[in-house]
């Protein structure tokens, strides 16, 4: 997971993500907010859309030259993603620091998948909205409590969470870290260790047992597909600048 560097949109982004924040917030039920979010934001959220203009430069610089995803730093990740769902946020459907890129295989598993700690008691609780509909299902405003998943807006995941480049080429939670931090740092795992836990430990495997020649010769022609879908894992592994690689000392190139 990437640690992003927040920075400033434009005065003109901000009045319009705010102008489209209080047509939501103006629904008087949760349900009419949540439809209008969605609503809203399919209609805003286009290419031509100076705002969104601002916002995908804005979260361009803000993943890397390679423009990773923010959750398994690996895909060239293009999709404007909502930390907090719209479906259960409506209120934060067009606040900035919601947003962030995410890759296609990350944002589909993790959709409206979310978990919060119960304010009252503390205790974790599963609030992502039902995946098939029953028919007359309504939805409902969630309790309050904070979230387990990280946020890369806002926490530093390399806090959290470290690679494990020996044996299993896992991201895994620190040691050390509490009960409730462990537990946040297992919860993106169906991100983390999902679609790309098994390619990444074969590519690590492969390129551990390559010459330091053969390395400087791939790194070379990764160098000159980097703007393809996916890259050579070490381009991917090497690219960033702010994640996990960087714990290890991953130089860029
Ligand atoms: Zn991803």
């Amino acid at each position: 997971m990437l640690r992003l560097q927040n920075i400033g949109l434009t005065q003109g982004a901000v009045t319009d993500l705010q102008a489209w924040q209080a047509i939501v917030d103006g629904m008087p039920t949760f349900p009419g907010q949540v439809t209008e979010a969605k609503r809203q934001f399919k209609l805003k959220n286009t290419r031509s859309n100076p705002a969104f203009q601002v916002v995908r430069s804005a979260l361009t610089q803000m993943h890397g030259e390679l423009i990773r995803c923010a959750y398994c730093e690996d895909s060239v990740a293009d999709e404007v993603e909502h930390i907090y769902p719209k479906d259960l946020y409506p209120e934060r459907v067009f606040v900035w620091e919601n947003y962030t890129y995410a890759c296609g295989p990350c944002n589909g598993p993790k959709s409206n998948r979310f978990a919060i700690f119960l304010a009252t008691d503390g205790s974790e609780v599963d609030i992502s909205p039902p995946k098939r509909k029953p028919q007359g299902w309504i939805p409902a405003r969630p309790p309050k409590g904070d979230a387990l998943l990280i946020d890369p807006r806002n926490e530093n995941p390399l806090d959290f969470l470290w690679l494990d480049l020996g044996a299993s080429c896992r991201i895994d939670p620190k040691m050390g870290l509490s009960r409730r931090a462990t537990r946040r740092a297992e919860y993106p795992h169906f991100v983390l260790n999902g679609p790309f836990a098994a390619e990444r430990a074969n590519d690590h495997g492969f390129w551990q047992s390559l010459s330091p020649a053969d390395i400087r010769n791939r790194k070379k022609m990764a160098k000159n597909r980097c703007t393809g879908r996916r890259t050579p894992v070490k381009a991917r592994l090497w690219n960033d600048q702010s994640g996990l690689g960087a714990q290890f000392g991953w130089r860029r190139f």
